[in-house]
């Protein structure tokens, strides 16, 4: 079960898992992607590739929870990109 995400500190409605939440912060710890629905699938991409191209302004704070949430994605895509070259 999530917490109530607003109420967290350092909470941004950004951000695809919340520091502060139990639920989320297993979901970033154990990376289980499959948890995303479709629009927050989308969301996560555009948010790690935002952040790769430094747009802190659009990406606003990282939370711990969904860091490796990121980090995974930007890494998959480079790997996808090498493997298909
Ligand atoms: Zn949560």
């Amino acid at each position: 079960m999530h917490d109530y995400h607003p109420g967290l500190e350092g909470y941004d409605e950004r951000q695809i898992w919340h520091d502060g939440c139990d639920e989320c912060e297993n979901r970033g710890k154990k990376l289980l992607i499959y948890t995303l629905d479709r629009t927050n699938q989308v969301r996560a991409y555009d948010r790690a590739m935002a952040w790769e191209m430094a747009d802190y302004d659009a990406v606003g704070p990282i939370s711990k929870a969904e860091r490796p949430l990121l980090e995974f994605i930007i890494e998959a895509r480079r790997f996808m990109s090498v493997a298909l070259s």
